[in-house]
């Protein structure tokens, strides 16, 4: 018997319909570093969303599910693209801007674009490749930058406000089919070559309901998020839709990245939530000790992407701000866990531990755990394994590129279905994931594992440390040794020894590393993560001893 419930699609276009109209007085505040934030309301982002399909499918003759490129900061322009091109029925590609040339190449290639919209600050970076790309037709420039470097190339070149100028601020927007491409982001390869993901219409609108629930972010339309991540970086973790669904303004810094000019913006802006990489808050954190600041405004601050480090934690919880720990992948888009500890343990010594764990997996998320034998390991809090994951929003297969099949890895894809995660950890009885490393991170040490993460969050605990990144190198006698490297803070004393000494009251001595290496900063990969290839490289070249 089937339900007699209506069959209405789960599409992009209800969510901005949505916001646009009932939260239609909700803002994005986008920094411009003038001191004068732009402010646009979500009912006027609606309007000019509407002329800008307009201008996609009548001026550049964008159709069908043809892809249009972003290369763009995050910004209102930005949440401009993230809905028109998926409501028209396009799909809204979001380049990394901070990828190698060569990647970024293959990737337009490889998705077909055939418009991209660029930041007038980013035309520099764009320009000089363009001859490479020759699936774009054209590029549509927002905001201030020099456009004569577009001079002779093959692409037609629009300005993005004169283009929309004129356009109807509504549009007859097609009824789509749910499971229909929305959006597409590549990974950002830390451990490989990128690849595709393409977000359904559904995917999107079922996740941003899930990173709404109050067991995820849970914001309202009390709350203004910072969103630091990237729209690059899986859809800015969902951010631009989730707060159009539920009126949650939005402070987007553009350019300015910096730790100075971020505390600004919290200190003026007042958001009550952000969203970041350890890295960031790690920068941020050395900026308000340098020059306090008052940011007792975020009730919460969403980290995930690499692990949080404790040291991290409890700093922020000095500050007075609540750091919400969280994992998630491109694939899984990206909301995986969340780690909220559950009630019961709420104001007693457990309540932290379970903070630092990676999370609860939702309702949405299954998962399960699987041993070097393929056999399923037990939820016990000590059996570990390697992650898998299959739900509503977790993708299924790659992008197989305009003239081939979705793509599905036999090491990215069990035969039942399920996305292999790549990362290593054990979960417990109530469902909280805790990671000990990625699969390729982890040191096997004379037939034991080590926890590359476990000791760069002990090392990280040390108050000369400002940041550690700990990799296997290859040991003779042991296979795989751990290598640690540190950057110390400003006037730092600690030497290799102290260093040590300290480790070895937080870890077993055979973990212990012999070799360290000091460091002016770790390499970061595009999104802000320690970059262990380049680290392992530098060491077998011998540049790190
Ligand atoms: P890339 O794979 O290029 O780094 P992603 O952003 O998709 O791009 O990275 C997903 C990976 O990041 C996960 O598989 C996991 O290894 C790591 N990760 C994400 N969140 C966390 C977290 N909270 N703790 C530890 N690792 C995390």
């Amino acid at each position: 018997m089937l339900s007699t419930m209506q069959d209405v699609p789960l599409t992009v276009t209800r969510i901005l319909n949505h916001g646009m109209t009932v939260h239609g007085a909700s803002q994005v505040t986008t920094w411009t570093g003038d001191g004068a934030p732009q402010r646009r309301s979500f009912r006027e982002i609606g309007a000019r969303t509407a002329q800008l399909a307009h201008a996609l499918r009548d001026d550049l003759g964008v159709t069908g599910d043809e892809r249009v490129a972003t290369f763009m900061w995050n910004n209102a322009e930005h949440v401009e693209a993230y809905f028109a091109a998926p409501c028209m029925g396009a799909v809204l590609h979001t380049l990394n801007l901070r990828l190698p040339v060569e990647q970024l190449v293959w990737i337009v290639g490889h998705a077909a674009d055939r418009v991209i919209i660029v930041n007038g600050s980013l035309l520099g970076l764009l320009a000089p490749l363009l001859d490479r790309m020759p699936s774009v037709e054209h590029v549509v420039v927002s905001g201030a930058g020099d456009r004569s470097l577009l001079d002779g190339s093959h692409v037609r070149v629009h300005d993005y406000e004169e283009l929309i100028a004129d356009k109807p601020t509504s549009y007859d927007w097609p009824e789509l089919d749910e499971r229909s491409a929305a959006a597409m982001c590549y990974t950002s390869g830390t451990t490989g070559e990128p690849k595709g993901v393409v977000y359904s219409h559904r995917s999107i609108y079922l996740h941003s309901m899930q990173v709404n629930m109050a067991e995820s972010m849970g914001l309202t339309d009390a709350d203004t998020t910072l969103v630091v991540v990237p729209q690059f970086h899986v859809n800015a973790w969902g951010l631009p839709h989730a707060t159009f669904m539920a009126g949650i303004g939005m402070l987007m810094p553009d350019r300015f990245l910096q730790p100075a000019p971020l505390a600004e913006m919290i200190e003026t802006e007042r958001p009550s939530h952000a969203a970041a990489v350890p890295t960031i808050w790690q920068g941020l954190l050395a900026e308000l000790t340098a020059k306090p600041r008052d940011v007792s405004c975020m009730r919460q601050v969403t980290i995930g992407g690499s692990a949080c480090p404790p040291s991290l934690m409890e700093a922020f919880d000095r500050l007075g701000v609540r750091v919400c720990h969280a994992w998630g992948m491109t694939e899984t888009s990206p909301l995986g866990t969340v780690a909220h500890p559950p009630a019961r343990v709420a104001g007693t010594d457990e309540e932290f531990a379970y903070r630092l764990t990676q999370g609860r997996f939702p309702a949405g998320v299954e998962a399960r755990l699987v041993g070097p034998d393929g056999s399923h390991l037990p939820w016990d809090g000590e059996s570990a394994g390697e992650l898998e994951v299959r739900g509503p929003w977790i993708a299924g297969a790659y992008y197989g590129g305009p003239d081939g099949d979705p793509d599905r890895p036999a090491d990215k894809f069990s035969t039942d279905g399920w996305l292999k995660t790549g990362d290593v950890g054990v979960i417990s009885a109530d469902g909280f994931l805790t990671l000990t490393d990625r699969a390729k991170d982890v040191i096997k040490s004379g037939g034991e594992w080590i926890s590359s993460v476990e000791l760069e969050n002990a090392l990280m605990c040390h108050p000369d440390v400002a940041e550690a990144a700990v990799v296997a190198v290859p040991d003779e006698k042991w296979g795989e040794r751990p290598l640690a490297t540190v950057v110390l803070k400003e006037d730092a004393t600690a030497d290799y020894a102290t260093l040590r000494d300290f480790l070895a009251t937080r870890v077993a001595k055979w973990q212990l590393p012999e070799r360290w290496a000091v460091l002016a900063a770790v390499p970061k990969t595009s999104v802000g993560k320690f970059d262990k290839k380049v680290l392992r490289r530098q060491y077998a070249q011998g540049e790190l001893t």
